[in-house]
């Protein structure tokens, strides 16, 4: 009989993007809690109601240049995790879509703050690609409206004042109380509700190893804290993990 290969949850946030050149915008000291006028581009309540903010944020989207991204050797790591066999499911509080980029299968991707990779209707509920609306913008369109029923178009994100889709956020949940080892990497584990999943998976009796170059308020809860970059970190650890597990 062989053993029982572990399930790995993966809980990744705006640490293991930089490397790729995507700011960390959301994060307790990101760039949005930094700069409240920028924070209004990215906040439901205005962005709906004034079209001035939603030209604005289209610009910001056209000059930030995410869709170009390229994922580097931290979201590369986790392609190996799944390629070695291991079960692995991959919980980000990204929404640069890297991970799938990346390789590892989209089946496996929570994306708890949902993607700007694509775009939909606040009205009719239509989804497109962000980089179709991006292509809008360029022509001159300054507020490139839904083409079904001329709703507001807005990325496919959790704004501000939004609430987290609560099937993904079950999905992400169940995960985490499924897990035999919990590995959050390059997220300050500060806000809720994402701050709650690897408090989940220590109470179902997962390992918990935490990878970020700041302290984490569950640093003293984790079976290993590792302070590296994540793109070293990452590559090491799971060559550890495949070896352990082979
Ligand atoms: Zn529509």
């Amino acid at each position: 009989m062989t053993a029982k290969r572990p399930l790995i949850a993966v809980l990744t946030g705006a640490g293991i993007s930089t490397d790729s050149g995507i700011p960390d915008y959301r994060g307790p000291n990101g760039l949005w809690q930094r700069d409240p006028p920028a924070q209004r581009l990215v906040t439901i309540g205005p962005y709906l109601a004034d079209p001035e903010v939603r030209r604005q944020a289209w610009l910001m989207r056209r000059d930030a240049g995410a869709l170009a991204a390229e994922p580097n050797a931290g979201h590369l790591a986790l392609v190996e995790l799944e390629r070695s066999g291991l079960p692995v499911r991959v919980l980000t509080q990204n929404v640069d879509g890297l991970h799938q980029r990346a390789g590892t299968s989209a089946r496996k991707v929570f994306e708890l703050h949902g993607t700007a990779r694509e775009v939909e209707c606040v009205r009719c509920h239509a989804v497109g690609p962000m980089a179709e609306a991006l292509e809008r913008v360029a022509a001159g369109d300054p507020d490139p409206a839904c083409r079904d029923c001329d709703g507001v178009l807005k990325p496919r994100t959790v704004m501000f004042g939004q609430p987290l889709d609560p099937v993904v956020l079950q999905q992400a949940d169940a995960v985490a109380k499924a897990c035999d080892l919990f590995i959050a990497v390059g997220t300050s584990l500060q806000v809720y509700p994402v701050a709650a999943l690897p408090q989940i998976a220590l109470e179902s009796g997962a390992r918990l190893i935490v990878v970020n170059g700041e302290p984490t308020p569950f640093d003293e809860a984790a079976d290993e804290v590792v302070r590296e970059p994540i793109s070293t970190a990452l590559p090491a650890l799971v060559r550890r993990l495949v070896a352990e597990h082979s």
